[in-house]
């Protein structure tokens, strides 16, 4: 299958990450986001974490930071909606986001899954798609207790070492996290590994994305 590349090396990429939760755009997109830069395309990267407040929001600036560390530009937001209860505050969130279309203008979107059985994750897809009419939307997927994985149709590869880089940095930053019982090594490498073998990585890895429309020349 012809590799469609976004940006190469040197090229200049912007991209907004929106999450709803402090580590939801590391657990669905972190080895993409580290793949661009160690790919040495010049990244400008506009990530906005949604619901992210007390020791949330410390881990949510710190983790940003780590995985935009060599990014050649970026601006990280942390706003305060109440975990849980986004569909419920949804008239602020959607002025929010009108808000944020004046402050960016990115290539790509990396947002939650229209299809995500979580509430918040839901609410902000819909809102991505509500407000970016014509850019680029990769939805990418957070595995759960809600079972809610379905059928990914794009796949960004990724080699053991970045998977290995961002699962360690999870670990490092989202302490909070680590008594669920699904936030574990072994879920992220292998959720990626079967992602890899949908796609034939070379290296056995991948990020997987739903792309309702894409156009490409
Ligand atoms: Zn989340």
């Amino acid at each position: 299958m012809k590799l469609v590349e976004l940006a190469g090396s040197g090229e200049r990429l912007s991209v907004l990450c929106i999450g709803a939760h402090s580590d939801d755009i590391e657990i669905g997109a972190g080895a993409t986001i580290l793949g661009w830069i160690a790919r040495g395309v010049k990244l400008d990267a506009h990530w906005v974490v949604l619901s992210a407040y007390g020791p949330r929001a410390k881990e949510a600036r710190a983790s940003a930071e780590a995985f935009l560390a060599d990014a050649a530009d970026k601006t990280i937001e942390l706003a305060e909606f109440k975990d849980g209860f986004f569909p419920y505050q949804g008239a602020d969130i959607k002025t929010w986001f009108e808000g944020l279309k004046r402050r960016t203008s990115p290539d790509v979107i990396l947002c939650h899954s229209r299809g995500d059985a979580h509430q918040d994750h839901r609410e902000v897809a819909m809102l991505t798609w509500n407000t970016f009419r014509d850019h680029a939307i990769l939805e990418y997927e957070i595995p759960k207790w809600d079972g809610d994985l379905s059928r990914p149709n794009v796949f960004i590869p990724a080699s053991r070492a970045l998977m290995e880089r961002k699962t360690r940095l999870l670990y490092e930053y989202f302490g909070s996290q680590r008594s669920k019982d699904w936030f574990d090594a072994e879920t992220f490498m292998g959720l990626a590994r079967l992602r890899g073998a949908e796609c034939r990585a070379p290296d056995g890895f991948a990020e997987a994305f739903h792309v309702r429309k894409i156009v490409v020349q």
